[in-house]
Parts: structure tokens; C-alpha cells; sequence
């Protein structure tokens, strides 16, 4: 594949962005990609593995004649990284990003674009429970879903550009409106990881009575919601309190349904159970369908995916 653009800078060498330099450098994507993070150790490390061409030891310096800037930081931290960059960036240049919640990082970033700037958002559907640049992995990508997310006006020639970095990287591309976005994913992502979050904490609380049976007799549903909570807490943290009014509307439903299956357990009615389980498990088999995920005992998971 050809290079899309010159110079792309990886502002956060975590996960997301170690497995974009991956990608990018497997398909040849880039001329060159510089990166830079917020503390030395995760730069020293970046530099010893080599992930990226040239580590910065400023953000600034990263930017510096990039063609596409892309914010990897978690999502509470997307409005001050934007804002130290801004007056750096090069006129022409598109400004990206991939947090996990759109409308937020659009309200604290957009302010402190400059004209000569395009600004397109964007979050690819992919990851692991793991963090950090050792993370990162050029297959994380393939077959996954990425959403952009276009602003009104938006020139449709640096959106273009994007959607083809993205599905050089293995993506499937496809556009959505921010707050669409959000409740998607309030549904898909967000509120599932707080469920197992709840889950393995009052499974925590139990231990403590329990003697660490839960631990030493943990089964695969108990052990599919601590791989989810153990998820990078800065990252959650910051999902939550930025996706707010969408996570605590499907919490409410969560709520709601979990009533009535409560009810049918107490009340013995099996009957509703049953067909409960039934409408879910069609949902797991269209999602294997769609090739999002695979049906080999353990989900078929390697190390590498977690
Ligand atoms: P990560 O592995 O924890 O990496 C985060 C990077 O951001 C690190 O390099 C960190 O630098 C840097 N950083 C943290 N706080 C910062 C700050 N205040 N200022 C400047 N840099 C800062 O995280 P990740 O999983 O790659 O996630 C990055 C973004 O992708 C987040 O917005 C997340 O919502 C989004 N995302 C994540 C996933 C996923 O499953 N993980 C999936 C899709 C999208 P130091 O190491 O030096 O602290």
C-alpha cells in the first residue's frame, strides 16, 4: 500500500496509538511517525522497542510538520493536549483522535483548533484489556469497526485521507453523528465494563468471606468480567464521567430488566427465563456472524488479545 501521509504524530504511546504505528508501519502508511508521551519512562520505553520512528520529547516537537496529528491520551485529558499543540500544528494538517467518547472530546478540543486546521474526530472499536506501549499489537485493527466522526463542514478531502489510513490499518470505516456515537457505545462498551466492574467488586467483597474460593473456583463467566475490569482505570474513569447522561440512560434500562429478571427467578417462572436466554444468545450468534468475535472455546483468544 502506498503512503497516505508524509508525517503522522502519535500524541500517548499507550495501546491505541503503539498498535496504530504498528499498522501504519506494516502497510508502509506513513513516511514517518513521531510520538510522544506524557511521562519519560514511557518514552524511554517507546525508544527501546522501537515503535515509532522518532519519540519527542515534547508534544510539540512531535507535531511539529505533521501531516496528521492523532490524540491517544485518555479522553479527560484530550482539551489540554489540544489546546499546548494548536498554535504548533502545520497549516493543512488534520488533527485526529480516539477516545472512546465522541461529543466530549469534540466540546474540549474544537475550541482550540485554528481555521487552517481540519478537525476529525474518530474512535476505532478495538482493544484490550491491557495499557501502555508494550501493549500495542499491528493486528489489533483488522476487521474491527472504526467510527468517524465528521464535524459540520468538514472538508471532505481530509476525512477521505482518514478513512483510508484507517482501513490501510485493517479497519472497517464507517461515519456517525457524536451523540449517535455515544449511545451506541453506552450500550455496546460502556455500561457493559461498569456491570463487570459492579460484578468483580461484590465478588471482592465476597472473598473476604469466602476465603478466596472465588478466586480458586473462578469459572469462565466470573473470569470474562475480571479480564473486562481490568481495564485501565484512568481510561474508565474518565468514559464515565464523559459519557454521562447515555451511561446512566441504558444504566436505567440495565436496572429495569435486572428487576424483572429478579422477579421471574423469585416467582419461579421459568418460562420467561428461558425465552430471556434464548433472545441473547441469537444476539451472541450474530456477532459471530459478523465475524466480530469467534465461537472457539474461550472466545478462541490468544495471549496477544487478551
Ligand atoms: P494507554 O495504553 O493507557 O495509553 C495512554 C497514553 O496516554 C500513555 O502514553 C500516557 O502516557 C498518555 N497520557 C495519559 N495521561 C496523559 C496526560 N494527562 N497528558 C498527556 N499524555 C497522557 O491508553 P489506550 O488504551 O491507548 O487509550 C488511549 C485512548 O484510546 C483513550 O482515549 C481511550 O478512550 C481510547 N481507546 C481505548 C481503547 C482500549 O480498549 N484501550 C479502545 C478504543 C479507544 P504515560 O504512559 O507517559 O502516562
Amino acid at each position: 500500500m502506498s503512503v497516505i501521509y508524509n508525517r503522522v504524530a502519535l500524541i500517548g504511546l499507550g495501546l491505541i496509538a503503539g498498535s496504530m504505528a504498528l499498522a501504519i508501519r506494516r502497510r508502509g502508511l506513513a513516511a514517518e511517525v513521531t510520538g510522544y508521551a506524557r511521562t519519560p519512562a514511557t518514552r524511554d520505553t517507546a525508544r527501546r522497542i522501537n515503535l515509532v520512528d522518532r519519540v519527542c520529547d515534547t508534544a510539540i516537537e512531535a507535531v511539529k510538520e505533521a501531516d496528521l496529528v492523532v490524540l491517544c491520551v485518555p479522553v479527560g485529558a484530550m482539551g489540554d493536549v489540544a489546546q499546548e499543540i494548536a498554535p504548533h500544528l502545520k497549516p493543512g494538517a488534520t488533527l485526529s483522535d480516539v477516545g472512546s467518547v465522541k461529543r466530549a472530546v469534540i466540546d474540549a478540543v474544537q475550541p482550540h483548533m485554528p481555521d487552517h486546521v481540519h478537525f476529525v474526530p474518530a474512535h476505532p472499536l478495538a482493544g484490550t484489556e491491557h495499557s501502555g506501549p508494550e501493549s500495542g499489537f499491528a493486528t489489533l485493527f483488522d476487521n474491527r469497526w472504526c467510527l468517524i466522526v465528521p464535524q459540520d463542514g468538514a472538508d471532505p478531502h481530509a476525512v477521505a485521507q482518514l478513512q483510508a489510513l484507517w482501513q490501510g490499518m485493517g479497519a472497517n470505516v464507517d461515519q456517525m453523528d457524536a451523540d449517535h456515537h455515544d449511545l451506541v457505545l453506552a450500550v455496546t462498551s460502556h455500561t457493559p465494563h461498569l456491570i463487570a466492574y459492579t460484578m468483580v467488586g461484590v465478588a471482592d467483597d465476597l472473598r473476604r468471606v469466602t476465603d478466596s474460593e472465588v478466586i480458586k473456583y473462578s469459572a469462565a463467566g466470573f473470569r470474562d468480567f475480571t479480564r473486562i475490569a481490568a481495564s485501565d482505570p484512568t481510561m474508565w474513569r474518565d468514559v464515565f464521567l464523559t459519557n454521562k447522561d447515555a451511561t446512566l440512560e441504558i444504566l436505567g434500562r440495565f436496572t429495569e430488566e435486572l428487576f424483572a429478571l429478579q422477579r421471574a427467578i423469585r416467582q419461579g417462572d421459568g418460562a420467561l427465563l428461558f425465552d430471556y436466554f434464548t433472545r441473547t444468545r441469537a444476539i451472541r450468534r450474530g456477532i459471530i456472524e459478523a465475524g466480530q468475535d469467534t465461537d472457539a472455546p474461550d472466545f478462541g483468544r490468544t495471549k496477544k488479545d487478551g
